[in-house]
């Protein structure tokens, strides 16, 4: 729904926000944030400074149910806020956007008040945004199956189920950990073609994907599946994430039952929550299937979902090694991709997630797969085509895969014209041996 939040004309007494490649008024993105010797609690990213929820609501700014979600996200998780779904959600989105308008009626209270409720992003710490109880990961990205089955099966990169099941393994919660946290090069066996025998040592194949991650609102009961037609009332909000990946782990160990330890030592969010609310214009229609494949069955088709069920978001991966880092060199960027290139919508993956019984739970993660598109990939396995033709950096420095020192950066930015572009923020990590 497309409402007075996202007129493009909006501007907020905040300058930092207006023109903001991320955080513009438009936005309004949920997060858990600190400041020094403070405990964690939820706040809002506006342009480069955090609105915190907590201390708006205790100020009397906020009534009803816009009151009713700030105080949910009052604490140190949004889990709370998750589970009351869109209503309070969209109505404390309506509330802030009004509160920090440039032409707003309360301008001189909020900005009299500004030392207490608004702090720089610069200052803070930024946290998980929610406790997350299980994460899954999709395989949707089409681009991504069809570049990484070539390299196993070169006539015959998609397996048959491909294009009739949302395919997905079961992820590891545990392990997942806010965008700036460093990543530990995991150890594991490989086992080289050419060996006949496995060894133990540090992976040699360690590599990302570029993902977007989904929270999920309200849960469903044990046994009650979530329609495809109703799985939009199900979605939290957005972000990206990283689900690194360690390659030559993976070759060996993944047949029969999938990624074991090839993925469950790290995975890697962007701190802030982008809401459906906030991405509501730059919805688009789900492409067309080519000619010839098949129509989804019953249970993963409903025509809303088709017209309106996949986003317009450019994403982008790019790169730092130590030798950049230590001559002040840009980043480097490896790809761009975009949302629109998932062969399954959310509602579908949500729909199938659900459609045997399983229960989702507020705060639950979901990761699309690596989104790659026909001219740009979201892996470094497809990059250089298993490691086997290494890319040259600017730098002038080679990779097949990733090496210790370097720290993978994922952007990303929705456009339209007419509407205010936003954006994600960082999703970063950085390897270290
Ligand atoms: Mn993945």
């Amino acid at each position: 729904m497309i409402d007075a939040t996202h007129d493009a004309r909006r501007r907020s007494f905040i300058e930092s926000a207006n023109g903001h490649p991320d955080f513009p008024i438009q936005n309004l993105p949920f997060g858990i944030y600190s400041k020094r010797g403070e405990r964690p609690r939820g706040g809002i990213a506006i342009g480069d400074e955090i609105f915190d929820l907590k201390i708006a609501s205790e100020a009397g700014l906020l009534s009803g149910e816009a009151k009713r979600a700030a105080e949910a996200a009052s604490g140190p998780r949004l889990n709370g806020l998750f589970a009351l779904g869109a209503g309070p959600r969209a109505a404390l989105r309506a509330r802030l956007a009004d509160l920090l308008d440039a032409a707003g009626a309360e301008r001189r209270q909020v900005e009299a008040m500004r030392p207490l409720l608004l702090s720089r992003a610069t200052d803070c710490e930024l946290h998980l945004p929610a406790r997350i109880g299980n994460f899954t990961d999709f395989y949707a990205g089409i681009h991504h199956a069809t570049n990484s089955g070539r390299l196993l099966r070169p006539d015959n990169p998609l397996l048959p189920n491909y294009k009739h099941i949302p395919v997905a393994y079961h992820g590891r919660a545990s392990s997942i950990r806010v965008s700036g946290t460093e990543v530990h090069r995991p150890n594991g066996q490989r086992k080289p073609q050419a060996a006949t025998e496995p060894d133990f040592g540090p992976c040699r194949y360690l590599d990302y994907e570029l993902e977007m991650g989904v929270w999920i609102g309200p849960g469903n009961a044990l046994g009650a599946p979530i329609p495809v037609g109703a799985a939009r009332d199900h979605i939290a909000g957005f972000s990206l994430l990283n689900d690194w990946s360690a390659r030559d782990i993976q070759a060996w160990e993944y047949q029969p039952l999938g990624p074991f330890l090839a993925k469950n030592f790290a995975t890697t969010v962007s701190p802030w929550v982008v809401t459906p609310e906030a991405l509501a214009p730059f919805r688009v229609a789900q492409p067309p299937r080519p000619e010839g494949d098949p129509r989804p069955l019953d249970y993963l088709m409903d025509a809303a979902d088709q017209l309106t069920g996949a986003f317009d978001i450019a994403l982008e991966a790019s790169i730092v090694t130590a030798a950049m880092r230590a001559s002040g060199a840009a980043p480097h960027r490896l790809a761009a991709s975009n949302a629109r290139h998932l062969y399954w919508t959310v509602a579908q993956m949500i729909a199938h997630h659900t459609c045997g019984g399983c229960n989702l739970e507020t705060g639950d993660l979901i990761g699309t797969g690596t989104i790659s598109a026909p001219d740009g990939v979201g892996s470094m396995l497809e990059l250089t085509r298993g490691g086997r033709e290494p890319a040259t950096l600017p730098s002038g420095e080679t990779r097949r895969f990733l090496d210790d020192g370097d720290e993978v950066i994922f952007r990303a930015y929705a456009k339209r014209d007419g509407f205010a572009q936003i954006g994600f923020g960082a999703c970063r990590g950085r390897v270290v041996g």
